[in-house]
């Protein structure tokens, strides 16, 4: 069958489900006055969604204020779409010209009508399966860039593809990654001056980072800006890494990778010509090993200010020196002109994974303000006069000690965009604690192209002991934050169960809208915190919200698809606890009568078979499925609700053991076989962990039972 043919029988099955696509009645004649067809009949203009951040400051605040605290209450869904996959989704969709452009799981791309939900086409890029053992986060992919009837997005092994947006046909591809290392693309890519940008991610997997400009029309790279510095002995691309260089003390981080991945955030000053990237965190993430003298190592965690023209340094702002904790800043950046008491200031705000909330000068890099806006052990605060944090002792994990950290890896904020209001004047932000122990891994062995942290992961994971397991859990929290960044601190703030809650929206309709983890799409009123309206999206939502006007109708748009890092490693830290994936496009109108079929989810069955190996064996599994195994399938093997929960397999999987882990007979679902890197005794031992997990949450669902009766009696 010819790759044509394919799609095209591919593309029928997918306007099958789009039968399953429902909307409500178009408005009557005889609409009363407050009705979306009044507001139609007026000749409100249509306002699209153009660009990932809505505009090149990425403010993710819409103007539009049909919507408000006073009719929100009135919101219904007014069509949903079912995407053909069940993994994490991401995306932040475009609206241009009537028509929703969103990314999915795999990096596939969907253009349906706005107004009816309608499929116009899809493309998939038939990304290799395969792949997915190379993404530290899930096979998601945030958004598509757009420009004059084209399209451009990245795919998760590292090509950038420009459609014609018309009908999804190919314009371009191009790799921009060397296949060879384990780099993965989710971010979305920003269009600039004739150029196309992209970064990558895979620093967890030991990669060197950059960001590349490629021609608009023909793909053609015009320039790359690596963040780190490579081998000294190759000479170095440019000064600013020829002075990077001398801030890395020791080691071969360039065997490692190095790290400092740009794969989420990016800005843009038009008037400044100021392109700004957000740099990730070291490889592997402690720092002994990667550079063992210490020093800086530029220009991990930093904000980098490039001239978009040639990709050449400007200045930059080093959030985390010497980055030793997966301490990204990566994180959602946001330009702004704001009082901070002597006149209005450029500035350029980020919430990175360090915890602190940073404002700095966006044309010279100044710190002009930095507070913790998440619960912080690693730094007492940031020096405003020398701009860097003041360490704690201990922080660096040089003693062996097993204290608590937070923020952990996953971040006081991950990804998830926040939004501005200039309304408000506040900044929201999706925050959360969640915890990690850092111990370095003693008998670490670099393994290409598979997860080095360089730190003992064994150490991180929940205790057994309830007491001791409670006492890390109840660290976790997650929150909306609306911060006031001139008073440096929050003026409210909504409670979540647990972390890893959704990307945030907010409008001129004084609302803020936000999907969580708990499956509920929620509006919040954007001065108070209010809640104000809620809808149950059935699966955990961890996009950002959009809105949009078509017709005199203003829409909000959510993707809802649970996924992500922290729904994969998660475990029982998720605390709103395992939710399935149901991935959907859905969209919102005042008076929308659509409705969502039930949701019927199946029971956990966890009935393992007798365990039969010994306490060796069974901790040596332990470490081989926190090496390999738990970044997609949860701490302790608890899953959180995108991947299978290997505690409940069924005794015809346990039987295909072998076959699966060593095999790859899944692997068209992503999970490749082990069986170059793992030996049997190996997989065999993981298999014992898994069996071990699974006796023990019966155990402790037996003794729930037990205690549950004797409060009855
Ligand atoms: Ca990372």
């Amino acid at each position: 069958m010819t790759a044509c043919c394919k799609r095209f029988l591919f593309l029928i099955a997918l306007v099958g489900l789009v039968a399953g696509c429902s909307r409500d009645e178009p408005p009557s004649q005889t609409a009363p006055a407050d009705s979306p067809a009044v507001s139609a009949a007026a000749g409100l203009p249509d306002v699209q969604w153009p660009r990932h951040g809505l505009n090149d400051s990425e403010t993710r605040f819409s103007p539009l204020a049909d919507i408000t605290d006073a009719n929100v209450g009135k919101l219904g869904l007014a069509w949903y779409f079912d995407y053909p996959t069940a993994r994490g989704l991401e995306a932040t969709p475009l609206v241009i010209d009537g028509v929703i452009y969103t990314t999915g799981s795999w990096s596939m791309v969907f253009a349906n009508d706005a107004a009816t939900g309608q499929l116009l086409w899809f493309y998939d890029p038939q990304v290799p399966r395969s792949w997915a053992v190379h993404g530290c986060c899930d096979v998601v992919n945030r958004g598509l860039a757009f420009d004059k009837g084209r399209l451009y997005f990245g795919t998760l092994d590292g090509r950038l593809v420009s459609l014609n947006a018309a009908d999804g046909s190919v314009r371009w591809q191009v790799q921009t990654t060397d296949p060879e290392w384990p780099y993965t693309i989710t971010g979305a890519p920003r269009v600039i001056k004739g150029n196309v940008i992209i970064g990558n991610g895979g620093a967890e997997f030991g990669v060197r980072g950059y960001v590349s400009a490629y021609n608009l029309d023909s793909g053609e790279m015009a320039w790359r800006f690596y963040t780190i510095p490579g081998n000294p002995q190759d000479g170095f691309e440019n000064e600013a890494l020829k002075r990077a260089a001398d801030t890395w003390g020791g080691g071969e981080w360039w065997k490692l990778g190095g790290g400092g991945t740009v794969w989420d955030s990016m800005a843009y000053d038009p008037e400044l010509n100021l392109l700004y990237i957000g740099v990730g965190n070291g490889a592997p993430w402690n720092q002994q090993i990667r550079s063992p003298a210490g020093g800086d190592n530029l220009y991990l965690s930093s904000i980098v200010a490039l001239n978009p023209d040639d990709g050449s340094y400007v200045w930059h702002y080093q959030t985390t020196p010497g980055e030793t904790w997966d301490y990204t800043a990566t994180q959602h950046m946001i330009l702004a002109d704001i009082d901070l008491g002597a006149g209005t200031r450029k500035v350029i705000m980020q919430a990175p994974k360090n915890g602190f909330f940073y404002v700095l000068d966006r044309q010279t890099g100044e710190l002009l303000s930095a507070e913790a806006y998440a619960t912080v052990t690693w730094a007492t605060h940031v020096d405003l006069e020398t701009g860097r944090p003041v360490e704690v002792a201990g922080a660096r994990y040089l003693d062996g000690a097993t204290d608590l950290h937070l923020p952990g890896p996953i971040g006081g904020h991950n990804w998830h965009p926040m939004s501005y209001s200039p309304d408000t004047g506040l900044v929201y932000i999706p925050a959360q604690d969640a915890p990690w122990v850092y111990v370095t891994d003693e008998e670490f062995q670099y393994r290409p192209g598979y997860w080095n942290t360089g730190t003992d992961s064994r150490i991180a994971a929940l205790p057994d002991d309830p007491v001791a397991r409670q006492a890390v859990l109840d660290t976790v929290k997650g929150a909306i934050i609306a911060w006031d960044p001139v008073a440096g601190k929050p003026r409210w703030r909504v409670e979540h169960a647990g972390p890893w809650n959704g990307g945030l929206l907010s409008t001129a309709g004084n609302l803020v809208f936000q999907g969580n983890a708990g499956g509920q799409f929620v509006a919040y009123r954007a001065d108070t915190g209010e809640r104000l309206w809620s809808f149950d999206a059935q699966t955990g939502v961890v996009a950002p919200p959009i809105s949009f006007r078509l017709g005199g109708v203003q829409y909000i748009a959510v993707v809802a698809g649970w996924g992500g890092s922290m729904a994969l490693v998660g475990g029982e830290a998720l605390k709103a606890g395992a939710i399935a994936n149901r991935s959907r496009l859905l969209v919102f109108r005042v008076g929308g009568q659509a409705s969502l079929p039930p949701a019927v989810d199946k029971p956990l069955v966890i009935d393992p078979p007798e365990l039969t190996a010994s306490a060796e064996q069974v901790a040596a599994g332990f470490k081989e499925f926190m090496t390999y195994c738990t970044f997609c399938h949860g701490d302790g093997a608890v899953s959180g609700g995108s991947t299978p929960d290997l505690r409940a397999l069924t005794p015809e999987k346990h039987a295909m053991w072998d076959a699966i882990v060593l095999g790859g007979m899944h692997w068209q679902n992503g999970m490749v076989g082990f069986g170059g890197v793992l030996s049997k005794e190996q997989s065999d031992n993981i298999h014992s962990f898994v069996i071990d997990r699974a006796i023990f949450a019966n155990k402790e669902a037996g003794d729930a039972a037990v205690k549950v009766e004797q409060v009855v009696n």
